[in-house]
């Protein structure tokens, strides 16, 4: 998997500081390092703290500190999504040129009552892989007028992507070449299905992009040519490689890995302190053992 100096492959671990590092962040980070070293590219960090009211620059920087302590050192600058908000901005008002974006004004117990109704009624009603279910369609349908009445009023809204509306736009079918594998041992060209998502968020209340926006946006702006991250992320890529193809973006290749578990079997989560790379540094153990105990 070499490039020529001309074209070489990029790589980035791309965290977000809304809690502390754990074992499976070191992982992933980890085989982004040996993965670009194998293809003699680069390897860049970015920190994905655009959620301002979960990230704090105290976590930012207990994070930096941990990557340093592991050894880390980055080919670039590394970004920070809180400072390029205007490129998000520019991304979606494309998108918003292409009729795609509308504005959705119900809020999270309104979408809960009318699926509950729904389902009363006994429609089955769609949910996306992470378990939420899609977005009633009311907003997308209101008039232009009434939408104007309410954005007046300042009803507080987020902006949600027209999911048919942009997969009529895309004529032909989307995929991705894997590396390394989905929930179902999928490897090699997977087809995108962006449709199981329904209607995503591309801007929110409090957040002025989501994450899937400002990480496709982010992507093609630092030349990634290889994404290397957990498989939790793996259905996301179907919403990726949509974006990608709306915004004009190359897709990079993508490369799912395990994700380490708990004794119990269970993801590793931020608040749980005793797989904190902090709390593991604390009681005394080396940057060689981490890189053992997770197999690196
Ligand atoms: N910021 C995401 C996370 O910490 C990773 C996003 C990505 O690698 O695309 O889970």
């Amino acid at each position: 998997m070499t490039n020529n100096q001309s074209n070489p492959a990029v790589f980035r671990f791309a965290p977000s500081p809304n809690g502390q590092l754990h074992l499976g962040h070191a992982y992933s980070a980890l085989l982004n390092q040996k993965m670009a070293r194998q293809a003699d590219g680069k390897l860049l960090l970015r920190i994905e703290d655009i959620d301002l009211a979960r990230c704090s620059t105290s976590l930012e920087k207990q994070m930096l500190d941990d990557l340093n302590w592991l050894g880390f050192e980055w080919d670039e600058k590394p970004i920070r999504q809180s400072e390029r908000l205007h490129a998000y901005e520019l991304a979606l008002t494309a998108l918003k040129n292409a009729g795609l974006v509308y504005p959705a004004f119900m809020s999270r117990g309104e979408i809960k009552r009318f699926v509950v109704e729904k389902q009363k009624q006994g429609i089955q009603w769609p949910y996306d892989p992470d378990g939420a279910p899609h977005y009633p369609p009311q907003d997308r349908l209101l008039d232009d007028k009434a939408k104007a009445a309410y954005l007046a009023e300042g009803c507080p809204h987020a902006l949600r992507l027209n999911m048919k509306a942009a997969l009529d736009l895309i004529s032909q079918p989307m995929d991705w070449l894997e590396t390394g594998a989905g929930w179902n041992e999928e490897n090699g060209g997977v087809a995108a299905d962006p449709g199981q998502w329904g209607d995503i968020v591309l801007s929110g209340k409090e957040t002025p992009a989501s994450y899937h926006l400002a990480s496709v946006v982010d992507d093609a702006f630092s030349g990634i040519t290889h994404v290397v991250r957990g498989r939790d992320l793996f259905w996301a890529t179907s919403v990726h490689r949509l974006l990608q193809q709306l915004l004009g973006y190359q897709a990079p290749k993508y490369h799912h890995h395990d994700l380490v578990l708990d004794d119990a079997g269970q993801k590793l989560s931020k608040s749980n302190r005793d797989t904190s790379l902090a709390e593991l540094r604390a009681s005394g153990v080396t940057p060689n053992q981490i890189r053992e105990m997770i197999g690196l």
